[in-house]
Parts: structure tokens; sequence; C-alpha cells
């Protein structure tokens, strides 16, 4: 998919739930192709629920001929289910996933027989030797559960090293935080490119309740701007734009290998992020 190609993008789609999203999703798609992005990927909801979903709309994007990873969650499923679910991916000629733990949904069955990512990456090379490159995810702001950054470190550290060839980050709004975590894990020997994760800004309410469930942070500056704004959503993804154009530049020009949209399938805020940067 990824780790072998120099600087490059790539985005990412949720499976859609209706038909209308669906082929509005052909569009998106098209549109953002005409950026060369190294790859698409397709969400899987936790605990296995979008299961079918991934693999159709996998196979909607690669109607395109490129490649597109389904990412793949292990919490709530056993080794039977998974095992199935790589055999049905190779049968397709799918060879990128995106390994996660996934969160349980509350009251949605038990954990499962692989309990974190790196657990998850391990299965997936023993069953499947190399045939899949697989990205794992990244925490520059530390994952929520963690009880501190240290032991956040070491956990990412031990899923790589069990076969990941690539690692996507959360999103996150602070450059600095970003290349503290690539110098500290380049420290414990992790080679695979850290490609930094991007979330467009269209809608403050949204993005403020997903920012806090998922631990990134949206420093004071912008936060305070965007409230400003109330409704106006014209003017916050005016501003959005260019926060985020601004925080692709630093990315870029410290050293990132590339930026990985979180399209939340809409094209244009990423396509208004590119045009910025050229
Ligand atoms: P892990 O790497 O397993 O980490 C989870 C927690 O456990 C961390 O606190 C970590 O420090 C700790 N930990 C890890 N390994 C160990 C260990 N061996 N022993 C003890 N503690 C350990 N969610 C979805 O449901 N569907 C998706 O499609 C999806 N896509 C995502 C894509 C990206 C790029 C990112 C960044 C996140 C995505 N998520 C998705 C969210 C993700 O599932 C959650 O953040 C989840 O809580 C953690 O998944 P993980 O793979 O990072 O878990």
């Amino acid at each position: 998919m990824v780790a072998s190609h120099p600087l490059g993008i790539s985005f990412e789609f949720f499976p859609p739930n209706t038909e209308v999203g669906r082929e509005k999703l052909t569009g998106v798609r098209d549109a953002l192709l005409e950026r060369n992005p190294r790859f698409f990927s397709v969400t899987y909801g936790a605990g296995g629920s979008t299961q079918g979903r991934t693999l159709s709309t996998v196979n909607q994007i690669r109607e395109a001929g490129i490649t597109t990873a389904p990412h793949l969650s292990c919490i709530g499923s056993d080794k039977d289910e998974l095992r199935d679910l790589l055999a049905q991916y190779r049968e397709q000629g799918i060879d990128s996933l995106v390994a996660l733990r996934g969160d349980q949904p509350s009251g949605m069955g038990g954990v499962g027989e692989l309990r974190y990512a790196n657990e998850l990456v391990e299965f997936i090379r023993t069953e499947t030797g190399n045939h899949f490159e697989i990205a794992v995810a990244a925490y520059p702001e530390t994952h929520p559960q963690a009880p501190n950054f240290e032991q956040d470190l070491e956990n990412f550290v031990r899923k790589v090293k069990a076969g990941a060839n690539l690692a996507i980050t959360q999103y996150f709004f602070n450059a600095d935080a970003y290349f503290y975590f690539v110098e500290r894990v380049r420290a414990l020997g992790v080679e695979v490119p850290i490609v930094p994760g991007i979330m467009p800004i269209t809608n403050y309410t949204k993005l403020a309740r997903f920012s806090d469930a998922c631990g990134a942070e949206i420093p004071r500056w912008i936060r305070k701007q965007l409230e400003a704004y109330g409704d106006d959503n014209q003017a916050i993804a005016d501003y959005g734009t260019e926060v985020i154009s601004h925080l692709c530049r630093q990315l870029l020009d410290g050293g990132a290998p590339g930026l990985h949209f979180y399209t939340l399938n809409q094209a244009t805020p990423c396509l208004r992020i590119l045009d910025n940067l050229d």
C-alpha cells in the first residue's frame, strides 16, 4: 500500500449506510483520486458491526483501480471469525489492512480472543505471512485509556515490532506532539513511516464531542475562535481550512512522510486544504 512509497496522501472513508450515501461516495472518491493518493481506507465498526459494508465499500472504491485497505478490529471477535475474514480479503485480492483493537460498544458481548492490536498484528502475520501490508494506529497525544505517555509508547512499539509496515496517527492540532512522538519512537528502534492523521474542521460541535472521546486536544486558541463563529458554518469551514493547511505545512516541512485525511466521506474540505498546499 504504502510503506515502500515516498511522500504521499491517503484518504479514509466510513461505509455509508444508505444507497444515497453509497452513490455519493463514488463522486467523492473520483474527486479525491485526481490528487493521486497512495491509497484509500475504509473503517470497520466496533465488534464487526459494519463487516459486510466495509468489504462492499472497499470493493466499490477499488473499482477505480486504487489500493484500498479495510480497517479490521479484533475486539469482540474470536480467532475463527478473524481467520475467515482474512481469507475472504485474500481471495478478493485485498493486500492492505489497517489493524486495530477497536472499542467495544457498552453492553456488546465479550472482549474476544485478542485483547490488543499487537496481538492482532501477530495473528495476521502468523496466519497470512507477508501477504498484507499492515498499518497500525499511533497516538501522539496518548491513547485515552493509556495510564501515561511512556506506557502507551511501549505499547505502540510492541505492535509495530509485531509486524506493522506503517503507522497512521490519531488526529491532533499540535505539530509538536507529532514530532516529539516520532523522535521518541525512532529512539526505540521504530523505523516504519508514521503518517499524521488529518481531520479537516467543518463542524465545531461534532469536532468537540469527537475530540473529547478520542483524546485529541483542541488548543484554546482554535477553540475560542471556533466558538465565536457560532452557527456560521461557512466561517468555521474557512477558518478550519486555514488552520489545518498551516498544520499540514508544518508537518510536511518537518519531515512527515505524508498525510492521511479523515474525510468523513466529504471531498471539499480535503481538496481546499490540498489546494493550499500546492
Ligand atoms: P491498541 O494499540 O491495542 O491500544 C489500546 C490501548 O491499550 C492503549 O491505551 C494502549 O496503550 C494499550 N495497550 C496496547 N497494547 C497493550 C498491551 N499489550 N498490554 C497492555 N496494554 C496495551 N476504531 C474502530 O472501531 N474502527 C476503525 O476503523 C478505526 N480506525 C482507526 C484508524 C486510525 C488511524 C486510528 C488512529 C484509530 C482508529 N480507530 C478505529 C479507533 C481505535 O480503534 C481506538 O482508538 C481504540 O481504542 C484503540 O485501538 P488501537 O488499535 O490503537 O489499540
